[in-house]
């Protein structure tokens, strides 16, 4: 039986659960989760490992989770917007997740043109079945969505609960090609250690704040140090306005140290070192609409850049080299 693999996409609406199912099918938080929409705002890459067993041969997912489709009305949006299209680009299989609590509205008519657009197969997920109680409810639903797309399967799971999940395994690895491991065993996500802590402690602004804030916030890591033993981290935590900073600070500093505190435990469970984290909080007003602040947030761009450097750094180096005689003159 042949090993498969291949690239697939999680597609839907904000908060339908699709970092939830990310989450459960690698076996590690590699995204944060919050109630509140929009929580996800890059592609994030988990691989899945799965191992053969009776009836077929093992395989690899790459798994890639996506903001969820919206009409956007900032840079910010417009960007996760970007993130969405590129993962759809030239994956095998789309997952479109759908919550069952809530009736089909035009951001899953949205989902759905998109995946039109990209030609995919696709399987419908029906998530967050554990929340109704009569299942025979689902049957008019499958009816309604089987004739909207020319769905490959129709999978009823509850991500949370972590039900369905393995049918779900089987069904993707038989639709895949066969094909190469495209990473190595202990690889889970191609998101750097620095960026993953910024979105921990992000998801902790987005916990323990409400309104305007979650939306208006974004995490910057500033220093990242990592040690055997000790890790040191210093992260600012950008908002839009003084009234922003005032809640993010908190009275005597307290929110910001909540904050701290609870993003510290979870990024030394990721790292298994100690961390030493330094949170600071600055306004930044408008960011969301500022095109170079949403491109300084995207780490593969970052890296690329960085790598850009490095190289027109060492060709400059070589010129420097060959003008030494020029230099003597200076
Ligand atoms: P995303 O925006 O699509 O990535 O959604 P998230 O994964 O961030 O989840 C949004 C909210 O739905 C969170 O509060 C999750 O705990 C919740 N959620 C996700 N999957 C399930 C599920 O299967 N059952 C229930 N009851 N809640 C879920
Ligand atoms: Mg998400």
């Amino acid at each position: 039986m042949p090993f498969r693999s291949g690239f697939v996409c999680i597609l839907g609406r904000p908060n339908a659960g699709k970092s939830t199912l990310l989450n459960a099918l690698v076996g590690e938080k590699l995204a944060i989760i919050s109630p509140k929409p929009q929580t996800t705002r890059n592609r994030i890459q988990g691989v899945v490992h799965v191992p053969a067993r009776k009836g077929r041969g093992g395989g690899q997912i790459v798994l890639i989770d996506t903001p969820g489709v919206h009409k956007p009305d900032s840079s910010l949006g417009r960007k996760m917007m970007v993130e969405i299209r590129e993962a759809l680009e030239g994956c095998d299989l789309v997952l479109v997740i759908m919550d069952v609590t809530h009736r089909f509205d035009p951001r899953d008519q949205f989902a759905l043109d998109l995946l039109k657009h990209a030609g995919a197969k696709a399987f419908l997920i029906l998530n967050k079945v554990d929340l109704i109680r009569e299942k025979a409810k689902l049957l008019p639903m499958i009816e309604e969505y089987r004739n909207l797309y020319d769905f490959a399967e129709v999978i009823p799971i509850s991500a949370l609960k972590r039900n369905g999940l393995d049918d779900l395994l089987d069904a993707i690895i038989s639709l895949l090609p066969a094909g190469p491991a495209y990473f190595p065993e202990d690889q889970i996500t191609d998101q750097p250690a620095r960026f993953m802590a910024a979105e921990i402690v992000r998801e902790q602004v987005l916990l323990n704040t409400s309104e305007e804030i979650p939306y208006a916030t974004t995490v910057m890591v500033d220093n990242f140090e990592e040690g055997k033993r000790l890790t040191r981290i210093a992260a600012t935590i950008y908002c839009e306005r003084e009234g922003q900073k005032g809640i993010l600070v908190g009275k005597g500093g307290q929110m910001l140290k909540k904050i701290g505190t609870a993003a510290r435990v979870q990024i030394e469970r990721m790292l298994g070192t100690k961390v030493f984290l330094e949170l600071y909080v600055k306004t930044e007003p408008g960011w969301r609409d500022s095109r170079r602040f949403v491109e300084e947030l995207d780490w593969r761009r970052q890296l690329e850049q960085r790598m850009h450097e490095q190289q027109a750094e060492a060709s400059r180096g070589l010129d420097e080299d060959s003008d030494e005689a020029d230099r003597k003159n200076d």
